[in-house]
């Protein structure tokens, strides 16, 4: 007869499980997700073992899975797998205590803080993993044998102070933990864990790429109103990121994006990358051909899934992709981080922000290359994702030159097509150092401008801006490939320093200001409640006069969208 052992959890423990039993989280359906992942880790060790332990027998491991058991009358789920299991030690060790550095002042922390959001957030950063099951359970029994060991082990506790310990025979090897659910409570966020659907639910949702099978027990009636039971498998187990590039099809690439993005259109480009070193992932990222609906509007989300070593731990991870890329879809999966890592965290992570710059930089490349190798497709995604990433140029200052390789304007050049800036400095006039651009609310309205008349005599080539934005980001652009941006309708113009036609002499323009000399005053005392000073000027050629703007005026379309926003 084996004996019973009654021991205390370890004092940092007991509070963790206090904790985490009077609701910490408000999302009680990520236990599954935790003791999935701590079984799917468990076959992993497993298969690792067996490639260099020969002492582990072929049927050892074989099949591995991780099944789901329901019992509907002893009301309990049971979560089992055929992986390395735990010896007595073990348990004591892995589950009776937390090993975890910084426990006491994580504790610390969480008991000084005021709301259950920032609790919740610090309780995540730790990761309460295992214990997650004494949110939904009142009581957990685990049933475990080492691989490569004789004898198993039964643990059981309430999850209050204390658990116990005894041997177990006949266990199979690998762990089965039971869990002797709470009734359903909808007020509390716990739902009826004994339910198929909710179980499939939740697996779908969180585990679906786990690599091993997840099977349960479907109980259904066959053709003759028998009824039978089958075992189904839940997850996919596809991790198409994980895959080498080589072995994806496009048409694998295509239904996984629109099976995240909802989107009934393939991607306009897929990039697919692993990074290896000190902290491994993989990503797996789209840029849509489509722009949604509400791209521009406040609500907008990030596009990017966290996993951790294939398990899904959050939608709309803004941490890795800047809010102008928020077009962006797809999956990373990282290696190292806790399974309860928070927003907050993310946010603050040295690492999350080294993967985030790699990403921005694969994104704009990827767009770029597109702009090189396909102009057609490429002027279709900047229609409809241009305006996002112009609010790059003012939000991420690192990647400035990137962006304005990416900017398509239309310009006096050609009416029918837009340009690059690359372009315009390429055809610049001798001697032209600055790019000139007018901005304004329609096309028409910008070339019909007086401020043309200058330029278009000159034959200087100006960028017709006329998306709000433009105003925004020309103001905060110092220059693109050393050559300042100029707006023609703002301060002075110099057209006369690189105007090859000169032909008004010194002579000729003071008997000009001679002429006008009596008007001037008059003009800026008549209009002086709308004008700050009338001067001469040479970029006039039909029209008598026209308004400029101070270099640093807010301009009439930025004055309406200032209106417009209600500032
Ligand atoms: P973590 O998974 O982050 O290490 P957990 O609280 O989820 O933290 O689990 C604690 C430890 O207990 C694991 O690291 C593992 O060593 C052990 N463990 C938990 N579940 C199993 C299992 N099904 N099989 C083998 N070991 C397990
Ligand atoms: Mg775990």
């Amino acid at each position: 007869p084996s004996s019973v052992e009654t021991l205390e959890f370890q004092a940092e423990t007991r509070q963790l499980l206090r904790l985490v039993i009077h609701s910490i989280y408000s999302n009680k359906d990520i236990f599954l997700r935790e003791l999935i992942s701590n079984a799917s880790d468990a076959l992993d060790k497993l298969r690792l073992a067996s490639l260099t332990d020969a002492s582990l027998s072929e049927a050892d491991t074989s099949d591995l899975q991780i099944s789901l058991e329901v019992d509907k009358d002893a009301r309990t789920l049971t979560v089992r797998d055929n992986g390395i299991g735990m010896t007595r030690d073990d348990l004591v060790e892995l589950i009776g205590t937390i090993a975890k550095s910084g426990t006491a002042s994580l504790l610390e922390k969480i008991k000084e803080s005021k709301d259950a959001a920032t609790t919740e957030s610090l309780i995540g950063q730790f990761g309460v993993g295992f214990y997650s099951a004494f949110m939904v359970a009142d009581k957990v029994t685990v049933h475990t044998r080492r691989a490569g060991t004789d004898s198993g082990t039964q643990w059981e506790s309430d999850g209050e102070g204390s658990y116990t310990i005894q041997a177990a025979d006949d266990l199979p090897v690998g762990t089965s933990v039971t869990l002797h659910l709470k009734p359903a409570d909808s007020e509390d966020g716990l739902a009826d864990y004994l339910s198929e659907s909710k179980i499939r639910q939740i697996v779908k949702r969180y585990s679906d790429f786990i690599r091993w099978p997840i099977r349960m027990a479907a109980d259904r009636t066959d053709a003759d109103g028998e009824a039978t039971s089958d075992l189904d498998t839940l997850n996919s187990m596809k991790a198409l990121w994980a895959r080498p590039r080589s072995e994806v099809t496009e048409d694998e690439y295509n239904e996984f994006y629109q099976q995240i993005s909802h989107d009934w259109l393939p991607p306009a480009e897929t990039i697919h990358m692993r990074a290896e070193g000190t902290f491994e992932y993989e990503a797996l990222l789209f840029i849509p051909a489509q722009a949604p609906f509400d791209l521009y509007s406040r609500e907008s989300k990030s596009g990017v899934q966290l996993y951790v070593k294939r398990v899904f731990i959050m939608d709309d991870c803004e941490a890795l992709m800047p809010n102008y890329l928020r077009f962006v879809k797809g999956v990373v999966d990282a290696h190292d981080l806790s399974l309860n890592v928070s927003r907050e965290l993310l946010q603050h992570d040295r690492q999350i922000q080294g993967v985030r710059r790699r990403l921005v930089k694969k994104v704009l490349g990827a767009l770029k290359g597109m702009q090189d190798k396909d102009t057609e497709r490429y002027t279709k995604v900047w229609a409809q994702f241009g305006r996002a990433l112009k609010e790059g140029l003012l939000e991420d200052t690192d990647n400035t030159e990137a962006l304005l390789e990416l900017v398509s304007a239309t310009s006096t050049h050609d009416p029918e097509k837009t340009t690059t800036l690359r372009e315009y400095v390429e055809r610049m006039k001798d001697g032209q150092d600055t790019i000139y651009y007018l901005t304004g609310e329609t096309r028409a309205m910008v070339e019909n401008s007086p401020h043309m008349e200058a330029f278009t005599a000159k034959g200087y080539e100006v960028l017709i801006l006329t998306d709000p934005i433009d105003e925004v980001w020309v103001d905060q652009v110092p220059a693109f490939d050393g050559h300042r941006l100029q707006s023609i309708a703002k301060g002075q113009v110099d057209l006369d320093d690189t105007a090859d036609d000169e032909t008004e002499t010194d002579a000729d323009k003071a008997q000009r200001e001679q002429d006008f000399a009596a008007l001037l005053p008059w003009l800026t005392t008549t209009l002086s409640d709308h004008i700050k000073q009338v001067r001469l000027s040479s970029r006039l050629t039909t029209s008598a006069a026209c308004i400029v703007g101070d270099a640093h005026d807010v301009t009439p379309t930025l004055e309406k969208m200032y209106r417009a926003m209600g500032q």
